[in-house]
């Protein structure tokens, strides 16, 4: 990235885990200039189908399990909570919310109700009411889900926590406690998916299936896009009583599309999930010898250093800043600074980053 100096700064933060495929690159700029050609919008209601849409539906399909076969398109994450708050209001008429703490859904009212951290959300009260707060990776607190609790929604890696990973045998009983219950199983995989966890979603490292599944932020490369997907059974929902449960004028729009599919095509032709491993290998190996770092936890070009304190952490922020290596903090994990940089970053590029960062650790 380059600055209005003419100065070039590495970015290792991608725009909050959009820019998975860097900045501008050719594949996504030829997809949307081809769209650009043809038409920027026909319709909201669905009377015909746009092929932009269709053709993205289709890669999605292809490459998620046969049971995640129905998408429905918005623009942003926080929508797509909406859109689950209202699936599960379907599904389980009047029934309440679950959600896990230290989680970071989004924006919008309802997303901004499943918070845990009250000294935000309580300038906006009244919130939704109803919903229940769970600890991630909790095993005695499972109990707590109960038969009027209609979905729950969480993060299969919580990154704004600082990248805490789920324990796979927690999320095992989360999804068989879901299945006795008739909970929707939720994962929100806006900031973890498009390849950057290791995967194109992190949940497929699990072998545990959802009932939703939410992606956005990298899904257009930098266009708004995303989606929520499930069953026809469970996004079939927002179809009937009452009709049009969930309306988007530009939701799945055909330039953001178009830009969607070029972008899972060109992350799957260049297997850059993998790369997402080699990036974690490079910083983890690199920075454990550094003893001014307290911990690194690490899922895939999803890195939180662990600095011990915020005030370390700020002044690392800042000499980054000032050595051209853009990074930055975690919502809920002041002590620690976020690595994730775009998947396309070079060996070599690599290579000078760490030189860098070296150089600002041992100033600290
Ligand atoms: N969910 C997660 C896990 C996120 O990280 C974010 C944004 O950072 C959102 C939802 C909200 O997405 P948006 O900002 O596109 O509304």
């Amino acid at each position: 990235m380059r600055d209005e100096h003419g100065q070039d700064y590495i970015d290792l933060s991608s725009g909050f885990s959009v820019s998975n495929l860097g900045h501008r690159h050719p594949n996504v700029l030829k997809a949307i200039s081809e769209q650009m050609a043809l038409y920027l919008h026909t319709t909201v209601y669905g009377e015909h189908l746009q092929s932009p849409q269709l053709q993205l539906a289709q890669i999605l399909r292809s490459v998620l399990p046969e049971s995640l076969d129905c998408f429905y398109f918005l623009n942003t994450g926080s929508e797509t909570i909406d859109a689950v708050f209202k699936i599960a209001r379907l599904h389980k008429p009047g029934c309440r919310i679950a959600a896990c703490r230290q989680a970071y859904h989004g924006s919008t009212l309802a997303a901004e109700s499943l918070r845990s951290d009250k000294g935000h959300s309580a300038a906006f009260r009244p919130l939704v009411p109803g919903i229940l707060q769970l600890g991630f990776n909790e095993e005695n607190e499972l109990d707590q889900l109960v038969e009027d609790i209609g979905v729950i929604i969480l993060e299969v890696v919580q990154a704004e926590a600082g990248v805490i990973k789920a324990n796979p045998e927690w999320l095992y009983q989360l999804r068989e406690k879901c299945k006795q219950m008739n909970i929707l199983l939720c994962f929100d995989e806006i900031q973890t998916g498009i390849g950057r966890t290791g995967s194109l979603y992190a949940f497929q490292q699990y072998g545990i299936i959802p009932d939703l599944l939410l992606t956005g932020k990298a899904l257009g490369s930098g266009l708004p896009i995303s989606a929520v997907v499930g069953s026809s059974v469970h996004i079939g929902l927002l179809a009937s009583k009452p009709g049009l449960s969930y309306l988007s004028t530009f939701g799945g729009n055909p330039l953001s599309a178009a830009a969607a599919a070029a972008t899972l095509r060109t992350l799957m032709d260049q297997n850059l999930s993998s790369r997402a491993i080699v990036i974690e290998e490079f910083f983890t190996s690199e920075l454990k010898k550094y003893s001014r770092i307290a911990s690194i936890r690490s899922a895939g070009a999803l890195i939180s250093i662990d600095m011990s304190t915020t005030v370390k952490s700020l002044e690392l922020l800042a000499l980054a800043f000032q050595s051209k290596l853009l990074m930055e903090s975690f919502l809920f994990a002041p002590q620690c600074v976020r690595i994730a940089p775009p998947l396309i970053i070079s060996d070599s590029e690599l290579e000078l980053v760490i030189e860098r960062l070296v150089v600002c650790l041992k100033k600290l």
